[in-house]
């Protein structure tokens, strides 16, 4: 973690190399691909968390404790990253866009902690982004729950099952009382945690991902209909975003939502083949 900020210093001088044309978009003022790579860099905290929490490699409560360190400490090094990302790239495709405001670009209003955010994206994009920040407000309540609470119940478990090697590491059945208690040291409840926590969270990401497309069959009309969220329908109007928003400027909104649909539909297959099995 210390090591992060020192990598982008690593990076290959530019300064020999002719200007490329404006166009190819990374060659912007020579940083681009800098900016774009630590993007993907700490884009990359997130799957080894999850690996963390999801595979828990033994000893448990080493895992936990190293998840639960990077995910805290993940935003201190993302929200900087976000101050840099916002004026330079596209939030929803991630293409590095000119240094100057062009008639080619514009930006999004959005109110990240509170506070008003002018965000930029490609004048083609700024539909789509504002169609989902939209959406992702309205759904906000059950999008939070559906991360929030498989993730405690998770987390819960992996500190039992952390305790729970603890006191009773001989494999003398030293689980918590009344549950199955497994093999040494891998309570019986831990695997159904996990797999409900692919389950919950395949179905939410799931949810985020291909939800905003309905919306926008269902029109400009009914979808904002979510209480305080209803002014945020109207045009040009800043629109809150619910979730830590420097996840959206690692990759790019559109990416992201790729990686959720993706990893979404294998997460739903794991959790739910888990209770399937276990049912038979
Ligand atoms: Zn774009």
């Amino acid at each position: 973690m210390p090591a992060m900020p020192a990598m982008p210093a690593a990076g290959p001088p530019l300064s020999p190399r002719p200007p490329r044309r404006p166009s190819a978009g990374l060659a912007d003022g020579g940083g681009g691909f800098l900016l774009q790579a630590t993007g993907v860099l700490l884009f990359l905290f997130i799957p080894l968390v999850l690996y963390l929490f999801v595979r828990h490699p033994e000893p448990i409560a080493a895992s936990l404790a190293a998840g639960v360190g990077l995910m805290l400490g993940h935003r201190f090094l993302a929200r900087p990253y976000m101050v840099r990302a916002m004026p330079r790239k596209c939030v929803w495709c991630n293409r590095v866009l000119p240094a100057a405001l062009d008639p080619a670009a514009g930006t999004l209003d959005l109110l990240v902690g509170g506070r008003l955010t002018p965000v930029r994206c490609c004048a083609a994009h700024r539909a789509p982004a504002r169609r989902f920040f939209s959406f992702l407000n309205g759904a906000r309540l059950p999008l939070r729950l559906g991360i929030f609470v498989p993730l405690l119940l998770l987390l819960g478990a992996l500190a039992a099952a952390a305790i729970g090697s603890w006191g009773g590491p001989a494999g003398g059945g030293g689980g918590t009382p009344g549950l199955p208690g497994g093999a040494a040291g891998a309570p019986g409840f831990l695997p159904a945690a996990t797999a409900l926590f692919q389950l919950l969270v395949g179905l939410t990401v799931s949810a985020a991902a291909w939800g905003y497309l309905l919306q926008r069959r269902a029109g400009r009309g009914g979808a904002d209909s979510d209480g305080a969220a209803a002014g945020a329908g109207g045009a040009g109007a800043p629109l809150p975003v619910p979730f830590p928003a420097h996840n959206f400027f690692l990759l790019g909104v559109r990416v992201l939502l790729w990686i959720f649909r993706l990893v979404g539909a294998w997460w739903i297959w794991r959790g739910a083949s888990f209770f399937l099995r276990s049912l038979s």
